[in-house]
């Protein structure tokens, strides 16, 4: 379990898709979750940098997990998902602020991910607000974005809502380029 986090956590850090202490990891365990601790840097994780409390109860551990634990939790209740990845991906972040949704123009993305909705009138909503939102759409997606803010993704194992995460950043990296050589993304042929 440790390893698993350690290789998600680092492969995030070192593609730039999260900073030194953003983001967040979680794998559904029954009744349970193991999540990242607030503030844990996804780049090294440790033992000590992952915490279990229920996905309905709270435990003594719980005021340690992450402060969007309340988002991981609803995905829980409410899909079938194992797995959940919180990342910052700047491109997909970019294009947030510009865009309603994101469909990938690369095959890859297209094929995976062929539409990601993106959530949040405004930057200001604050992330709680939106957990039914996201949980609901989730479902559906594998992934979605938040205004402003970062990427949700999920699974049933880690590694593939890793995976999700960077292709979406991936596709949003290539829309971007594509946008400022002023080339319509629809007519990419890759
Ligand atoms: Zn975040």
């Amino acid at each position: 379990m440790l390893s698993q986090f350690q290789a998600v956590g680092q492969g995030l850090f070192t593609q730039g898709l999260v900073s030194a202490q953003g983001g967040n990891l979680s794998v559904k365990l029954g009744e349970h979750l193991v999540i990242t601790h607030r503030g844990s840097p996804l780049g090294s994780i440790q033992e000590g940098d992952l915490v279990q409390t229920g996905i309905t109860k709270n435990s003594r551990a719980t005021p340690l997990a992450s402060t969007e634990l309340e988002v991981h939790r609803c995905i829980y209740k409410n899909t079938s998902a194992l797995a959940v990845v919180h990342a910052h991906p700047p491109y997909a972040v970019a294009l947030s602020f510009t865009e309603e949704e994101i469909v990938p123009c690369d095959v890859e993305g297209r094929t995976l991910l062929p539409r990601v909705p993106i959530l949040g009138a405004d930057i200001e909503v604050k992330l709680e607000e939106l957990a039914d939102e996201i949980a609901r759409l989730i479902g559906e997606h594998k992934v979605i974005l938040i205004r402003g803010h970062g990427s949700f993704a999920v699974s049933q194992l880690l590694e593939e809502a890793y995976y999700y995460t960077v292709v979406l950043e991936r596709s949003c990296r290539l829309r971007y380029l594509l946008k400022a050589l002023d080339v319509d993304p629809g007519a990419s042929p890759i």
